[in-house]
């Protein structure tokens, strides 16, 4: 029998805005995918499975995917912001963020809903090639493209290549001319914005890696050199401000800041640019302390941004794009372990009950690395035990381990409970490690009454099988060939070992 905890007399303060919960066995909606319910017993359900069920047959740690859910908020940020350029009277596209999560499951069912698919690399390239997206509403960033990946790019046809440094220029247009073709390019620029959640700051100067300046002059320059080019065909200004966005105001100020210099780019250069990219970073709830704003009324938002930017610079409405990532993977995801052991802990300022499970930062590293908050739930039943605030911690070696870092849970969980945590969907799966040798979890997606991975389990064998032991030989003579190498990107089919 698992030793029960005694029970936290003094616990130690919650933050000011963790609310002490009516019912702590119940789930609050806005925090789960659409289709996660509870059942009478307390016991976690998605689309009717329960969870005690799925960990059983599929292990834990567990992703589990509502497809229905991030089917839905795709069609839903799609219909928003389409519905709300119409009525300013120009389009809008959305690019899927694949940086927050990508499978070819995913591209596929974010494509079906008319959403086209944002790489910055070539594995995920690879991935969207692999799922048979159609390559021109497929974009390419980075602020450090290899030369395979602008070749796979212009190759495969692909609609938009995010140019992002002076040098880049006239290595993509010398590709393009290689093959014969016009490669369509926008120009990533720093506007001198910062967004994070409610605060914005506008800055002067950009110390960081993306785009070129605007405030230097960098972005007209590269702008000039980029329209001097046969080999490009120049589309349009692209502009990210940051993450976990809440508000309009900082997308305010960089649609104003690109607009006015798409003007300056049609009165200097003779160009009118047919678009302008704001980027992502829209918002979402993963506790009760967050507040984003519906992708309706964000939608609203931009469109009156981009038509008052418009009409003070005197110019013409472009095509707008955007680049949702987490907004459409985030929620649709919850993360399901197993409690392994709990402990009691003395803060100094009073008691802290700790809930020990079997993943950790290997698969959410965002809590470590953005002091991200998470919430969480018990999965398996209900309790009628008292409400504690506990921290909800990882297997790893590092104290830093940390998945929840305050929520409510039931005083009496112990070994053997589930915990979900919602809102995993972005940056956790595609961000995770094989940290201290664990094998990342799979993702399981449940579609109704359908259930499958879409990303398998990892096994201790797989990662047995990247040590290869040291046998040298003294040329690559001995290497062997992988048997398919069909999907290896050409650099890799010959040196690639198994
Ligand atoms: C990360 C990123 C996004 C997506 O950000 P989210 O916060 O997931 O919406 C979009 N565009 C660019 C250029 C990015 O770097």
């Amino acid at each position: 029998m698992p030793a029960h905890i005694a029970g936290i007399l003094h616990a130690t303060p919650p933050p000011v805005w963790l609310p002490y919960p009516n019912d702590v066995n119940a789930l609050m909606p806005s925090l789960w995918s659409r289709n996660v319910d509870k059942t009478p017993g307390g016991e976690l359900t998605i689309a009717g499975h329960r969870v005690t069920e799925l960990a059983e047959t599929y292990g834990s740690p567990l992703y589990v995917l509502d497809v229905a859910d991030l089917k839905h908020r795709a069609a839903d940020f799609v219909t928003a912001f389409s519905e709300a350029f119409a009525a300013i009277g120009t389009e809008a596209k959305a690019y899927y963020a694949g940086k927050s999560f990508l499978c070819t499951a995913v591209a596929d069912w974010v494509a079906g809903e008319g959403m086209g698919i944002d790489t910055c690399t070539l594995g995920e390239l690879m991935v969207a090639h692999r799922a048979d997206v159609d390559p021109r509403t497929v974009g390419l960033h980075g602020n450090n493209k290899s030369d395979e990946e602008i070749a796979f790019a212009l190759d495969w046809g692909i609609g938009r290549i995010v140019l992002d440094s002076f040098d880049e220029i006239p290595r993509v247009a010398a590709a393009a001319r290689a093959r014969g073709v016009r490669a369509p390019v926008m120009l990533r620029v720093t506007v001198g914005v910062e967004a994070h959640t409610h605060d914005f700051i506008a800055t002067a100067h950009e110390d960081q890696k993306f785009g070129l300046s605007l405030h230097s002059g960098d972005a007209f320059d590269a702008a000039q050199r980029i329209a001097a080019s046969e080999d490009l065909d120049f589309i349009g200004l692209h502009s990210h401000i940051g993450s976990q966005i809440f508000e309009s105001s900082g997308f305010d100020i960089a649609a104003t800041r690109i607009i006015e210099l798409r003007a300056r780019i049609l009165d200097e250069l003779g160009i009118d640019l047919p678009e302008v990219d704001l980027g992502g970073g829209f918002g979402i709830r993963y506790t009760s302390q967050d507040t984003p704003l519906t992708c309706t009324e964000m939608a609203g938002r931009l469109a009156s941004v981009v038509a008052s930017a418009c009409e003070a610079t005197g110019s013409t409405l472009p095509a707008v794009s955007f680049e949702p990532g987490r907004a459409i993977s985030g929620p649709s995801i919850f993360t399901l372990y197993t409690v392994g052991s709990t402990k009691v802990v003395e803060t100094g300022s009073g008691e802290r009950l700790y809930v020990a499970v079997d993943g950790g930062m290997s698969d959410n590293i965002r809590t470590a690395l953005y002091d991200a908050d998470y919430s969480c739930t018990l999965a398996n039943r209900d309790s009628a035990s008292e409400p504690a605030v506990v921290r909800v911690v990882g297997k790893h070696c590092e104290s830093g381990d940390i998945i929840v870092r305050d929520e409510y849970l039931p005083n009496d969980v112990t070994r053997g409970d589930l915990i979900a945590v919602p809102d995993t969907g972005a940056y956790c799966r595609s961000l995770s490690s094989n940290y201290n040798h664990v094998p990342r979890p799979g993702v399981l997606a449940v579609d109704g009454e359908q259930l499958g991975w879409v990303v398998r389990p990892e096994s201790h064998a797989d990662i047995l099988a990247w040590d290869t032991g040291f046998s040298p030989s003294a040329a690559d003579a001995d290497v062997q060939a992988p048997e398919s190498t069909d999907e290896l990107a050409p650099h890799e089919r010959r040196s690639t070992t198994r």
